[in-house]
């Protein structure tokens, strides 16, 4: 915690860097950045900055690196993993007003954007400026933000044929935590914001760190041609390897768009909140017999009716011909879905205030066995099994969570989380799945579980990007002091 003189200083600073509108010290304002959705410890920010622009995200970072304050960047705190809370106290930066879509280039297929510029703005914008265009969604409300979402390496529905987020970044502005500013991609060289390639490849030293090693202020992803012909197809599947030959048969055919799975109990929650009911996962619900274990949804796609029918019949085939021996009825083919936000993530947040899950990222081959395993710990809470998988890259791997809202007030279903959360880290850790949006409990799990040269490099990489370990520090890099 800063001292108080040291505290009254650097807010007069900030304030000039600013505007003092934009510099709280009230606790109403500070309280909603002290925690987020998730199971994890509040902590308290000292100072609350509401930058507008790469000078003053410059400006603010340069103080707090003279004066040894930590900054930790922040847009929603959407992320799921208690990775926006300051450990260490000091200064919140919020990027919210740093909202600007700054361009879209139509053919080289890319938008470059600013921090605050939220999935909800993206595909506002996109819909009413470029309706040949589209991007990438996630499940998360239209309020988190687009450049977060590819820093945190997420998954959305465009990662079957693409993988995690992060690989549709072409190109970054960073303020490290000196307060240089730097450019990774041709955007460093060139005025163009087309590709990371062909350099060495720097996006990777912001990338999944969780702003601990700079601020992006810019980035560039990648955009896609919006098609016009889409559909959705939903199965239900008796048991876990029914599922996985059926995903791992659509994998090979390289034919969907979108392919998840979910527990069916999971669904039946979500029903609950769409009928405006409290959905709870605690105590869990009966298994009704011949009630399937797990839905697979499928989104397909096509520039024509033809080509997509012809998508349509592929899967078909594959799955009266190749898996005919199992059980599994084909379903009519509905409108899609996709992207339908806001009404997706709003049954998961209305458990009481409380999401959380342990996510990870693991080889398909091993999926089956560590999904039931974690349904089986779910089991043993009394917790609603709730699984749900991506399938990402056309199979290379599969995002993996078990996505639990619960009633914060609760005391026993929060004791019960937290104590079903840490065996499911154990277990998936165990089976070779590595967690995403990593809390920092996981940090620390990783860290010992990597090469004492692994983290040697991790803390030579913070060392050499913010010296003074002021960005959002305590987590990746290096621990709390
Ligand atoms: C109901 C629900 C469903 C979700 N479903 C999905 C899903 O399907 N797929 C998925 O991928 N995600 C999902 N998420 C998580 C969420 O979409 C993303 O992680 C999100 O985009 C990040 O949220 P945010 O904008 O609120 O970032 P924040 O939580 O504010 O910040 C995230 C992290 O980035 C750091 N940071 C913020 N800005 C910067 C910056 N400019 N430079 C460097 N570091 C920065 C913060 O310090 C923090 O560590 C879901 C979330 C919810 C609530």
């Amino acid at each position: 915690m800063l001292e108080e003189a040291v505290r009254s200083g650097v807010v007069e600073k900030l304030s000039k860097i600013v505007g003092s509108e934009n510099v709280s010290t009230n606790k109403a304002d500070l309280y909603i950045h002290s925690y987020d959705m998730t199971q994890a410890e509040p902590s308290w920010p000292e100072i609350l900055v509401l930058a507008k622009s790469v000078e003053e995200v410059q400006a603010v970072v340069k103080l707090a690196n003279e004066e040894k304050v930590p900054v930790t960047p922040f847009v929603a705190g959407g992320n799921v993993g208690g990775v926006a809370i300051p450990l260490e106290g000091g200064i919140i930066l919020d990027l919210k007003r740093m909202d600007k879509i700054l361009e879209i280039n139509e053919v080289d297929m890319y938008a470059l954007v600013e921090p605050g510029v939220t999935f909800g703005h993206m595909k506002a914008y996109l819909e009413e400026n470029h309706p040949d265009l589209m991007y990438t969604y996630a499940f998360s409300p239209p309020t988190t933000g687009v450049i977060t979402n590819s820093l945190l390496q997420g998954l959305d529905n465009l990662s079957f044929r693409y993988g995690a987020a992060s690989n549709w970044v072409q190109g970054l502005e960073v303020v490290l935590g000196t307060g240089e500013i730097v450019r990774v991609g041709s955007c460093a060289v060139s005025d163009s914001w087309h590709a990371v390639v062909p350099m060495p490849e720097l996006t990777g030293l912001f990338l999944g760190w969780q702003g601990t090693t700079g601020i992006i202020t810019k980035m560039s992803v990648a955009l896609w041609p919006k098609v016009d012909h889409t559909a959705s197809l939903n199965f239900q599947c008796a048991n876990f390897d029914d599922t996985y030959r059926l995903i791992r048969a659509l994998a090979r055919s390289r034919v969907p768009d979108d392919v998840i799975s979910t527990s069916f109990p999971l669904s039946k929650v979500s029903m609950r909140a769409m009928r405006g009911e409290k959905a709870n996962i605690y105590p869990a619900p009966e298994k009704k017999e011949g009630e399937p274990e797990l839905t697979v949804s499928v989104e397909v796609s096509g520039n024509t009716e033809e080509e997509l029918q012809a998508r349509i019949h592929v899967i078909e085939k594959i799955v009266s011909e190749d898996l005919k021996d199992i059980n599994i009825t084909i379903p009519t083919a509905m409108p899609s879905g996709r992207a339908g936000f806001p009404m997706q993530a709003l049954p998961v947040l209305s458990g009481g205030g409380g999401l959380t899950w342990v996510g990870c990222y693991g080889p398909l081959s091993r999926w089956a066995e560590t999904c039931e395993k974690g349904c089986q710990i779910q089991d043993k809470y009394d917790i609603t099994r709730s699984a749900y998988t991506r399938v990402l890259n056309e199979g290379h791997f599969v995002g993996l969570r078990w996505m639990c809202p619960f009633d914060k007030g609760d005391e026993e279903t929060v004791r019960r989380i937290k104590a079903m959360a840490d065996e499911q880290t154990d277990m998936v850790v165990k089976m070779g799945f590595v967690p995403y949006k990593t809390p920092v409990w996981c940090v620390r799990r990783l860290e010992k579980e990597g090469s004492p040269e692994w983290l040697k490099l991790h803390r030579n990489v913070k060392n050499l990007l913010d010296p003074n370990n002021i960005l959002n520090p305590g987590r990746w890099g290096k621990p709390a002091e």
